[in-house]
């Protein structure tokens, strides 16, 4: 039960703390969109080809003659969508990231066309603000562009809103269709200014690929989910390891510590502007889960060997079965490791448990008794301990003098306790007697009863609860042993 709380308050925790975590991954479509020079031209990006070749080939033309006239440099996004963000923001930040203040001389200009939102947004550099408003951008963008998005006719309305720009920031340049056979004769080119841009080109280039060089800065949606699953998957493995009861406390401490640790290493990775790839966090919490369990499973098997050496096979058997309790599961999470240990466990403990015994009377061999005769040779209080399911007996008969033997392996999961009576494993809990209900004062307190189901002698048990809660369900808080 504390274990599915703990798990419950956990998933909560993640919920809430990794919310912006994927709302940052909804965008991030934005992030990987290509920069100016990653393009072939450098002036349209259509990642989700909305214009024709024709279209494009017109732009990047004319945009590169503006540009290299030293007039304006105009930077014409086309998407699908930009996730919840608003265009706004989403503008200024490609226009941030893209470095287009800096590397075009001030005078650039962002056109941002959100499909789905149907809007266009701009934002202008700082040289340009002089010769053009946010004002005279955005009677562009009602006046040529945002009849023609609603109609689905992209070409048009890119097309007229960039002409149309071009001539607030240059009424003396002359458009002109390169599929035509046009050249821009408008000016005569600027040999200088063309080869400032190619130097500015190749450095904005080369720093570019510097600050892409440690790989992909964001992890897709699908990526987020596979860490917030590993996440999920490493903090399950340590919550089972943490609420056994026999894992030695200093592997607890380590646990707690070294996944805290894990947990605060991968939310920090997971920034919007992530140095890792996904593989990094998705290694670290898988490999920490795989190194935790191994850790745990060598301590059982060192203690096996130290101190089992010269245990019988029933208390090699019991210790085995006790210390892998509860960690069956985890070989489906991390099959690559676990399930090999798991098949030679199984099969050790049937050889533990199923490997013919030598007679203690003659040293001949024996057999086990089919399961409808053994109750032949079981007293009456082991069977009573099987009919409870406290106790599996199992019954050897030797071939050669008949002789006997018995050994009781204890179900995992039995309540049962030891009889202080009759000393046999049936003493079972069967009911919750309040004597005194408390207030807000006073405790409630009164007997928990215990029988026994092969002396049916009754062992009292003392608890006592905060509050006035009497649900049977209600943990106990106090216990004494009363003996009677
Ligand atoms: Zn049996
Ligand atoms: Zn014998
Ligand atoms: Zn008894």
């Amino acid at each position: 039960m504390p274990l599915r709380y703990f798990l419950l308050c956990l998933l909560f925790l993640l919920i809430v703390l990794g919310a912006p975590g994927l709302e940052a991954t909804a965008q991030s479509s934005l992030d990987r969109l290509p920069g100016p020079f990653e393009l072939e031209g450098h002036y349209v990006t259509d990642p989700n080809k909305f214009l024709k070749p024709a279209t494009i080939r017109y732009l990047e033309a004319n945009l590169y003659a503006l540009d290299m006239h030293h007039k304006a440099h105009i930077q014409v996004v086309m998407v699908r969508s930009i996730g919840k963000a608003t265009p706004h923001k989403a503008a200024a930040k490609l226009f941030d990231r893209w470095k287009i203040e800096k590397t075009y001389r001030h005078n650039g200009l962002l056109v941002l066309v959100v499909q789905d939102q149907g809007w266009v947004e701009f934002y202008i550099g700082s040289g340009l603000q002089q010769t053009l408003t946010l004002a005279d951008c955005q009677r562009v963008g009602r006046r040529y562009m945002l009849l023609a998005l609603h109609r689905k006719k992209y070409d048009k309305a890119i097309r007229s809103g960039v002409d149309s720009l071009i001539h607030n920031v240059a009424p003396d340049f002359r458009l002109f269709n390169p599929d035509a056979g046009e050249v821009t004769e408008a000016f005569p080119p600027d040999v200088a200014t063309l080869a400032r841009i190619q130097e500015q080109d190749s450095l904005a280039a080369a720093e570019l690929a510097f600050a892409n060089r440690p790989g992909p800065d964001n992890w897709s949606e699908g990526e987020g989910f596979l860490v917030f699953f590993s996440l999920m998957f490493m903090f399950v493995t340590t919550g089972v390891l943490l609420t056994i009861k026999h894992v030695p406390v200093l592997l607890k401490v380590l646990l707690g510590l070294v996944s805290l640790w894990v947990f605060v290493q991968v939310f920090l990775a997971g920034g919007t502007d992530s140095k890792f790839p996904a593989s990094a966090p998705l290694s670290w919490t898988y490999g920490w889960s795989i190194a935790a369990v191994s850790l745990h499973l060598l301590i059982i098997r060192y203690r096996y060997h130290q101190e089992y050496a010269g245990a019988s096979r029933i208390e090699r058997y019991t210790y085995l079965i006790k210390s892998h309790r509860r960690l069956g599961f985890l070989r489906f999470m991390m099959p690559v490791p676990l399930v090999l240990y798991w098949v030679g466990h199984r099969r050790q403990l049937r050889t533990l448990r199923n490997e013919p015994y030598q007679c203690p009377e003659c040293n001949g061999s024996m057999y086990r008794l089919a399961k409808n005769v053994e109750h032949n040779v079981l007293e009456p209080s082991q069977k009573v301990e099987e009919t409870i399911k406290a106790l599996d007996y199992d019954a050897w008969e030797c071939y050669d003098c008949q002789h006997h033997l018995v050994l009781g392996y204890l179900y995992p999961k039995t309540k049962a306790k030891e009889c202080p009576n009759c000393s046999h494993t049936t003493l079972l809990r069967k009911s919750r007697q309040v004597v005194e209900r408390g207030n807000s004062r006073r405790r409630t307190w009164g007997w928990f009863v215990w029988e026994c189901a092969f002396c049916q002698h009754i062992e009292l048990v003392r608890f006592e609860e905060i509050g006035t809660q009497t649900s049977s369900h209600h943990h106990h808080h106090h216990h004494h042993h009363d003996h009677c």
